[in-house]
């Protein structure tokens, strides 16, 4: 089975549905993204478990379970291929975004970023030609996925502590130091594998 390391075992909402089958199919394809409730339905069609109606595969996405906090703390920014990023330290959930406070500017420049973000996951995770070049995307600090992403999680940081969620391959090692400040990385995180505090970022 797959590792409990990375988003699979992070986020609920994806956790909850990651038993249904082994890891077998989606081990050359890394393991944690590529092995979400979205990212397997997206790109392991064929190997689709028996639970799962193909027809699934062309219905919009089911609704993410939302945060029920009584109180918003801190955001966790990250992609997994829904619409909404924003999700609540705390509880892991998709925040409802109405719960915060976002102009319409941010709106667009968080759902811009996430949009692009979600366009080389899926290059990624599809695995064919196209794999490396948005692996190499995803992993460059200073191209312009990351820098969206980052200056989107500090815009909103001004009105609430938001943290960046940067793209790792679960197959490959742990990077020591933090890929935007080059500082060493925080191992003494809740629910992510590093952090680095200096920006804010959790990977
Ligand atoms: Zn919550
Ligand atoms: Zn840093």
């Amino acid at each position: 089975m797959a590792s409990r390391s990375g988003l699979v075992a992070i986020f609920p909402a994806i956790d909850r549905i990651r038993d249904e089958q082994t890891d077998e199919p989606k081990r050359r394809i890394g393991r944690f993204l590529k092995s979400t409730f979205i990212g397997r339905r997206w790109v392991i069609g064929s190997v689709m478990s028996q639970t799962m109606n193909p027809f699934d595969l062309l219905r919009p996405d089911a609704v993410q379970e939302q945060c029920e906090c009584d109180s918003l703390e801190q955001v966790v920014m990250v992609n997994l291929l829904t619409d909404n990023p924003l999700h609540c330290i705390k509880c892991r959930k998709e925040i409802t975004p109405e719960r915060l406070p976002l102009t319409s500017d941010d709106v667009r420049e968080i759902s811009g970023w996430n949009s692009i973000a979600n366009a080389l996951y899926k290059l990624w995770l599809d695995s064919t030609e196209y794999e490396i070049y948005a692996k190499e995307k995803l992993l460059d600090p200073n191209g312009h996925v990351n820098q969206r992403g980052l200056e989107a999680a500090r815009h909103l940081s001004s009105k609430i502590p938001t943290w960046f969620w940067f793209f790792r391959d679960a197959d490959d090692e742990i990077p020591d130091n933090c890929p935007v400040c080059c500082q060493p990385l925080d191992s003494d995180v809740k629910w992510a594998e590093r952090r680095c505090m200096n920006c804010r970022l959790y990977m």
